[in-house]
């Protein structure tokens, strides 16, 4: 195996996954990332003293790639991640709740003993389900998720309290708008899941920092890679002669790559689209759209806690409230919604009223991701990981086309950088 210097700019999950996997094969890794931490859009953060994140996360059981990276940093996924079996629960009467017995029994008697759903419903359900596994969940063509849903016949109870806040909460894009595609493999891999397993919820016991970011730099760290924390990267330049050139299609040769000036044998683009966009100097995004989240943290008095640890919302601003203990809930607004125009002061006032928890609570902080994710719009075209110049690789969560903007999808793709920058001999 050649010996490679290897830039991966961006040290968000997906930079992350790629620096460890490349640095566990020998290769030299200089990591830059423009913030003062790794973990890009899924970090820890300090509000008013408190170890928050700068949104709340949710990971399924199915983020294999993420607990077997976590593992290998010596972070243990049992102590830092609380395991649940999936239960959609709503404050209007709404419960489906999974019992840990072998899928698909699992699925059918959630189905089955869901409450608020007619018996007719639930068989229908049921059949269609059956229907979307025979076919491996793959659609005739892509629509929108309430167009799927139409055709479907899912118009009613389940629609409203399973589908469209799975849907929201998976893609961050409202049904109206939300590939019928891409939920449909997010539906796969997780309720459709042969692996009980696969359908649990993983929620955080800690901050996201200490998920997985900081037990990377540490290891990384300790591993002899470079992190170069507080750098952003202003210019990726294919030197030909001594003009440096930016990425372009004709310059598919080898050829010295540089960043900033400096020289690489192989860079791994591993920011979001708008900044991997602008480096490469593409227009208009890749042609994404984005949605924002917005997380609302409201500390309750010690002791407070949420009927179930991840309560849905419905008939107001808000859509899920998940119970990070000791008092803490944080409240999640996904996608684009009147909340946005709103002072954090109103939006904690309104939660607190929407949760109706029997104290008040104590303090209040509001973190707003603008663009959060890309929009999981029907039939976008996303990059992967090949450019035309063979020394340049992309990673992030867009360019893994099988999964909306996930954590798991950034990992994956990180590792296919890395492992596609092992394969390639540079040297042909
Ligand atoms: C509030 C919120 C809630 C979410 N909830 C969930 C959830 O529940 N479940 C889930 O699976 N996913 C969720 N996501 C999505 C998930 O966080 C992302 O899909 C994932 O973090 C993307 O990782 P990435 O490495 O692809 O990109 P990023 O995290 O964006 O990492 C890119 C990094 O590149 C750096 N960078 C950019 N430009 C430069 C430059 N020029 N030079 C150097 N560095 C640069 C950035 O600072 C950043 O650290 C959520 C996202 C947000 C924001």
């Amino acid at each position: 195996m050649e010996h490679r210097r290897i830039a991966i700019i961006g040290g968000g999950w997906a930079g992350i996954a790629a620096a460890v996997e490349l640095t566990a094969a020998g290769q030299s890794v200089t990591l830059f990332e423009a913030g003062r931490q790794l973990g890009g859009r899924a970090r820890g953060i300090t509000l008013a003293g408190r170890r928050l994140d700068n949104g709340q996360h949710i990971l399924l059981g199915a983020y294999r790639e993420i607990l077997a990276l976590m593992r290998q940093l010596g972070a243990d996924p049992e102590k830092l991640l609380q395991r649940l079996p999936l239960a959609v629960e709503d404050n209007a009467g709404f419960r489906l709740q999974l019992p840990k017995i072998p899928a698909p029994f699992n699925l059918a008697w959630g189905l089955l003993t869901a409450s608020g759903v007619s018996l007719r419903e639930k068989i229908a359900t049921a059949l269609w389900m059956n229907g979307l596994k025979s076919r491996k969940f793959q659609l005739a063509a892509d629509v929108t998720v309430a167009q799927w849903l139409d055709a479907a016949g899912q118009t009613g109870a389940l629609r409203q309290h399973l589908w469209a806040p799975l849907c929201l909460a998976a893609l961050n894009t409202p049904i109206d708008n939300a590939s019928a595609q891409l939920f449909a493999n997010t539906l796969r891999d997780s309720l459709g899941s042969p692996h009980r397993k696969d359908t649990d919820l993983l929620l955080p016991r800690v901050d996201l920092g200490q998920v997985l970011p900081e037990p990377a730099a540490q290891w990384l760290t300790a591993k002899g890679a470079e992190l170069r924390l507080s750098h952003r990267v202003k210019e990726i330049g294919v030197e030909i002669g001594d003009r440096p050139q930016f990425y372009e299609p004709q310059n598919c040769g080898l050829s010295p790559i540089s960043v900033d000036g400096e020289h690489f044998d192989v860079i791994i683009l591993a920011t979001a689209p708008q900044h991997a966009a602008a480096l490469l100097q593409i227009d208009k995004n890749f042609g994404f759209e984005f949605e924002p989240i917005g997380t609302v943290y409201l500390a309750y008095p010690a002791g407070t806690a949420l009927p179930v640890p991840m309560l849905g919302q419905q008939g107001g601003i808000g859509q899920w409230a998940i119970d990070r203990g000791d008092g803490m809930i944080a409240c999640i607004l996904s996608g684009h919604g009147e909340w946005e125009s709103k002072s954090d002061d109103t939006l904690a006032q309104i939660l607190t009223a929407e949760l109706d928890l029997p104290t008040k609570p104590l303090w209040h902080g509001v973190v707003r991701e603008k663009r959060a994710t890309f929009a999981c719009r029907p039939n976008l075209t996303r990059p992967g990981a090949q450019t035309v110049h063979p020394q340049l690789w992309l990673a992030g969560d867009y360019t893994w086309a099988d999964y909306p903007g996930t954590l798991e999808g950034a990992v994956k793709s990180g590792l296919r950088a890395a492992h596609n920058t092992l394969k390639h001999d540079l040297l042909q």
